[in-house]
């Protein structure tokens, strides 16, 4: 097996020379294992945060069986595995999801790219929809602000809100993605790196934010939290303009949270009260994606020995659309 491993832990944005690409011996299988192949691997900015040299790279792949010594998974099947960033993996059909290197057999459809199964009908699209629908309290005719807002998550909650009628205003980081969100349905677009994002929210919106959905924190969060009106809820998400660095970026909000009795709230995926829900979620999104209601865009690279290089764009932003490497 080919398998990327950390050379040193990160210091500031990922470099290529952090990582080192090894050839790894696999075991002969044991009974309930099977030996899978990487087809789609799945890059999440959260590897930052948590990968360093003493662990394996961690992440989702749809793979497929090329051993078995598993009934009910015969070779030829494809499924979503937490195999990490590695070439050919052997794997315990018995691990739960969520551990180690748990795996699911993929019900393929034929109208849907299997990579989906990473991004918008995968952990992605679960975040977006568990937290958005369950954490948020969204109500039609509510204003939303999502940041990251083209990206695998945000294009998602994006979408989910505005088919609750909720005006929804996206924040991004070019030209090309404030288009791509306004063609998905976001009322507003607001390029973070051009606009003046204190002026174009109190004109997207005059009254105010009822939902922020945090993607990024730092100082684009500061300027939404500012906006937001009495009762107002935040979801934290993610964080990636503070996972490069030591430095804790952003305000102290206390004064704003109690007087405007704001609600804030993180979410991780990986919660086993969300886990519990990943199979029924997932079938939604399914679903929604059939009937068009939402739409997904995903940015794919060749090849996985880019692995490295397809990570690092996360963080300048260089992706657009869910970050996928084809194996
Ligand atoms: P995306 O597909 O959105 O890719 C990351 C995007 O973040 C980039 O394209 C870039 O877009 C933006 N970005 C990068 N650096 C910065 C910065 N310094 N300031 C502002 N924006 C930046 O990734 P995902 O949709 O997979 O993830 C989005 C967020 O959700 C991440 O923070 C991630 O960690 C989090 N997440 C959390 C989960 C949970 O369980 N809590 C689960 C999954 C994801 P742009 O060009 O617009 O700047």
């Amino acid at each position: 097996a080919q398998v990327w491993k950390l050379k040193t832990d990160f210091d500031g944005i990922p470099k290529e020379e952090d990582f080192e690409l090894v050839e790894e011996d696999l075991l002969s299988l044991k009974d309930n294992e099977i030996l899978v192949q990487a087809v789609y691997l799945s890059l999440n900015p959260y590897f930052r945060v948590v990968a360093s040299v003493q662990k394996d790279l961690p992440g989702e792949q749809v793979a497929k069986i090329i051993e078995s010594k598993a009934t009910d998974f015969p070779v030829g099947s494809l499924v979503c595995v937490h195999a990490g960033w590695r070439s050919h993996t052997v794997v315990d059909v018995t691990l739960a999801r969520g551990s180690g290197n748990s795996v699911e057999l993929i019900q393929e459809v034929p109208e849907l790219s299997l990579s989906l199964w990473l991004g918008a009908a995968g952990m992605p699209g679960v975040t977006a929809y568990l937290s958005f629908l369950e954490k948020c309290d969204p109500k039609s005719g509510e204003v939303i602000v999502v940041t990251a807002a083209s990206g695998a998550v945000g294009a998602t909650v994006g979408q989910l809100a505005k088919n609750l009628g909720l005006t929804v205003i996206g924040i991004a980081g070019s030209k090309d993605k404030c288009e791509y969100i306004k063609s998905l349905g976001f009322d507003y677009a607001i390029n973070y790196k051009e606009d003046n994002m204190s002026d174009a929210l109190d004109k997207a919106a005059p009254n105010g934010v009822d939902i922020y959905y945090d993607n990024v924190g730092g100082t684009i969060a500061d300027t939404v939290y500012g906006k937001l009106r009495d009762h107002g809820r935040v979801l934290i998400c993610g964080l990636i303009s503070n996972y490069n660095t030591s430095e804790e970026k952003g305000k102290n909000w206390s004064k704003d949270i109690l007087f405007k009795k704001l609600k804030i709230q993180g979410f991780i995926v990986y919660d086993p009260a969300n886990l519990a829900k990943f199979s029924t979620t997932r079938n939604e999104l399914i679903s929604l994606l059939l009937q068009g209601k939402v739409k997904a865009k995903e940015h794919v690279t060749e090849g996985f020995t880019k692995m490295p290089a397809a990570f690092i764009e996360l963080f300048t932003g260089a992706n657009f659309g869910k970050a996928i490497v084809k194996a």
